[in-house]
C-alpha cells in the first residue's frame, strides 16, 4: 500500500502558475496548500514528497516571487505552492494585497483540506508564520507544521524546538500538528506522507 501511494505522489505534475487566486483551477476535489518563508525549505519538501528533484522549481521564474503554483497529484487532488513570504524587496502594498487574497482563499476555498506550514527549525514561529496559523484556524483549516532542515541541529535542540512549537499551538488551542523534518536526509517522511494521505483521503 505504501509503495502504491508513493507512486501516486511521484506522478505529480505541474498544472499552472497564476498571479491571483481568482485564476485558480475550479474549486473541486481536494487541495493542500504549502506555505512558508522564502528559503524555509518549502520547495524541497514538495520535491521530497513527490520524489522528484525539481518539480517545485520548474515553474519558478526569478523575480516573480508572487506566483502561485498548482500541481496535480491526480484528477481530483492538487498541491498548491503559495509564494514564500519574508522577501524584504516586496512592497508593503503588494504584501497587503497578498494577505487579503490569502485570507479569502483560506476562508472560501471549499476544496482546501489543509495547510502545510514549513518553518526552518532554526527560525520557527516568525510573525508571518503565526499569522498563517491564526488565519487558518479562524477558517477551520487544519495546519501541519514541518520543522525543516533538522539535519542542521542536534537531537537535543530538535526535541526542544518541537516541544516549544507544540506548546505554542496547544496554548492557542489551534488545530495544528507539528513534526521534525529533513528533505536532505528524508527524515520524517512517513509522518508527512501520512498527513497528506489523510487530508487527500487516499
Ligand atoms: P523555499 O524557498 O522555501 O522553497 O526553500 P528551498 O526548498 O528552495 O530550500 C532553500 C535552501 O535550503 C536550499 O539551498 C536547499 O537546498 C536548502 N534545504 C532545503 N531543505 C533542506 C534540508 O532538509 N536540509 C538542509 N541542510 N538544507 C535544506
Amino acid at each position: 500500500m505504501a509503495d502504491f501511494k508513493k507512486k501516486i505522489y511521484h506522478q505529480t505534475s505541474f498544472i499552472k502558475s497564476v498571479q491571483n487566486l481568482d485564476q485558480a483551477p475550479p474549486d473541486k476535489g481536494y487541495e493542500i496548500a504549502f506555505v512558508g518563508r522564502s528559503n524555509s525549505g518549502k520547495s524541497s519538501s514538495i520535491n521530497s514528497l513527490c520524489d522528484q528533484k525539481s518539480l517545485a522549481r520548474t515553474s519558478r521564474t526569478p523575480g516573480r516571487t508572487q506566483l502561485i503554483n498548482f500541481f496535480e497529484v491526480d484528477a481530483n487532488r492538487r498541491i498548491v505552492d503559495l509564494p514564500g513570504y519574508g522577501y524584504a524587496a516586496v512592497s508593503q502594498d503588494i504584501k497587503r494585497v497578498w494577505q487579503i487574497s490569502l485570507i479569502k482563499y483560506l476562508e472560501e476555498r471549499e476544496c482546501l483540506k489543509g495547510v502545510i506550514l514549513v518553518m526552518d527549525v532554526r527560525h520557527p514561529l516568525k510573525e508571518n508564520d503565526i499569522q498563517i496559523i491564526e488565519w487558518s484556524s479562524q477558517s477551520s483549516i487544519p495546519v501541519h507544521i514541518l520543522l525543516s532542515k533538522i539535519d542542521k541541529i542536534n537531537l537535543h535542540e530538535q526535541k526542544k524546538i518541537l516541544q516549544e512549537t507544540k506548546n505554542f499551538v496547544d496554548e492557542k488551542n489551534i488545530n495544528a500538528s507539528v513534526q521534525l523534518f529533513s528533505s536532505l536526509k528524508n527524515w520524517g517522511m512517513s509522518e508527512f506522507d501520512d498527513k497528506m494521505n489523510k487530508w487527500f483521503e487516499f
